[in-house]
């Protein structure tokens, strides 16, 4: 059982160059076994007159057009009789996932035992490098079920010898904590911190339990409500950027960027606009490729797959913790994304300014947003609501002057409309409870553009 400092010591501090051959020679392979297995791709390469033959290396992966979830959906029933991903003989597959399905049919996923190995490897680096060992005991708050996340986990933990406490939800009892002492906690931010609430209510204090660890994902968030969470918690928190499609990215404890398993995933930063990539330090689209070795076998493989989320490559240098595998900045969801007055503004930039320390003191950190237009032709209005602990005590001056000083800081173009009156901030207090999404089914919604479209 690996202990650390890598689960995978030879491929995840691979040199660069070594480690690009490696990727050339799976992104061969790859193309190959699509245009063998994939009825989608078959067809695909055909249509776009590409002989896979000539994608010879990762940058030749350009010349191919992207797909995105809606290419999935429309090849696949009820659209098409068969599912035209499906990249293996049914009798090979193991298991079939699912995407959750919020912007439309569930996505199909087929994975072969070979797939769950890749996945689970993935897993198992990010925990290691992570600092996880087989001492640690986690408790997994991320829903069992089709999605891939709780079940790799699960995988992962065996690999490291691991416990693991298969919760499935946030909402568990805190004598989970005190009676198992597990080490670690994996769940959404948010859960995080209403679990946290949860416990300080009942009056249990992070020293009375043995959490030393906490790992986040499901969603992007905000360095200052990390930075939040991990105080209330008194420990670190690690983020991770994990999918169904198979992108799974984590940070190690130097905290400076997600590792990209780049033998086993390739990630590009394309500009949709300009159709090519960005260069190193830009934000851009993710696209991802999956990378299969010389061999492996695959239920469902993507090519130039667009994930809808931006991000940045922060470096292809070797972090300091060794690992040579190159790190990206917490994807944001293009989803949560909008324009106002052609400036983009995504849900944590709001999440950001709601999360000062200052706030904190009278804030639970629960908050919504709402874009709409003004009483006035040209002006347009951003509503953020934040919950309090007690609206009778809440500093609501001084919430509302550091909430838009932060969200205005480094939009210059919204700053400008704001001073010139074009754009309204409006800041409004509830109650605990008092927000709409609470009353919302699903994935919680926090910036919802309320404008008619043009
Ligand atoms: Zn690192």
């Amino acid at each position: 059982m690996p202990d650390g400092p890598y689960f995978s010591p030879e491929i995840e501090t691979m040199g660069r160059g070594d480690l690009d051959a490696l990727i050339d020679e799976r992104v061969r392979y790859t193309v190959q076994y699509a245009a063998d297995h994939s009825p989608f791709y078959r067809h695909w390469f055909r249509e776009h007159r590409i002989n896979p033959d000539e994608i010879r290396v990762h940058e030749d992966l350009l010349r191919l057009p992207l797909i995105s979830g809606k290419t999935i959906r429309e090849n696949q029933p009820p659209v098409t009789p068969e599912f035209r991903f499906l990249s293996t003989d049914w009798s090979n597959v193991f298991t079939i996932q699912e995407t959750s399905g919020t912007s439309g049919t569930p996505k199909g996923f087929f994975l072969t035992s070979d797939d769950w190995k890749r996945y689970a490897e993935k897993y198992a680096r990010s925990f290691i490098s992570q600092g996880f060992s087989s001492r640690d005991r986690i408790v997994i708050c991320a829903s069992y079920g089709m999605s891939v996340g709780a079940n790799t986990m699960t995988v992962a933990a065996h690999k490291i010898g691991m416990g693991v406490i298969p919760i499935g939800k946030c909402s568990f009892d805190s004598r989970i904590l005190r009676n198992y002492r597990p080490t670690a906690i994996v769940g959404s931010v948010f859960k995080l911190l209403r679990l946290g609430r949860r416990l300080n209510a009942e009056g249990v204090k992070p020293s009375d339990i043995a959490v030393d660890k906490l790992v986040a994902g499901g969603e992007s968030f905000a360095e200052e409500s990390r930075k939040y969470l991990s105080e209330k918690w008194d420990c670190p928190v690690f983020n991770t950027y994990g999918s169904t499609e198979g992108s799974m990215c984590g940070e190690c404890t130097r905290l400076n960027g997600l590792h990209v398993p780049e033998d086993i995933v390739h990630l590009d930063v394309y500009d949709p606009r300009l159709g090519s990539y960005v260069p190193d330090g830009e934000c851009g689209r993710a696209i991802l490729t999956t990378l299969l070795p010389v061999g492996g076998k695959s239920g469902m493989l993507l090519l130039n797959y667009d994930t809808e989320d931006t991000t940045v490559i922060l470096s292809r240098n070797k972090c300091e913790c060794g690992r040579t595998h190159m790190r990206i900045y917490n994807p944001q969801r293009e989803a949560e994304t909008a324009w106002i007055f052609d400036n983009a503004m995504n849900r944590v930039d709001v999440e950001a300014a709601v999360f000062q320390t200052e706030n904190m003191e009278d804030l639970t950190g629960e908050y919504e947003s709402f874009i709409d237009e003004g009483e006035v032709p040209g002006e347009e209005v951003l509503r953020i609501s934040v919950e309090c602990l007690d609206t009778g005590k809440c500093n609501r001056k001084g919430i509302t002057d550091r909430v838009i000083d932060r969200f205005l800081k480094y939009k210059p173009g919204l700053a400008l409309e704001y001073v010139e009156g074009n754009l309204k901030i409006a800041i409004t207090f509830t109650e605990p409870g008092g927000l709409e999404l609470f009353h919302q089914k699903g994935r919680p919604r926090r910036l919802i553009d309320r404008r008619k479209k043009a």
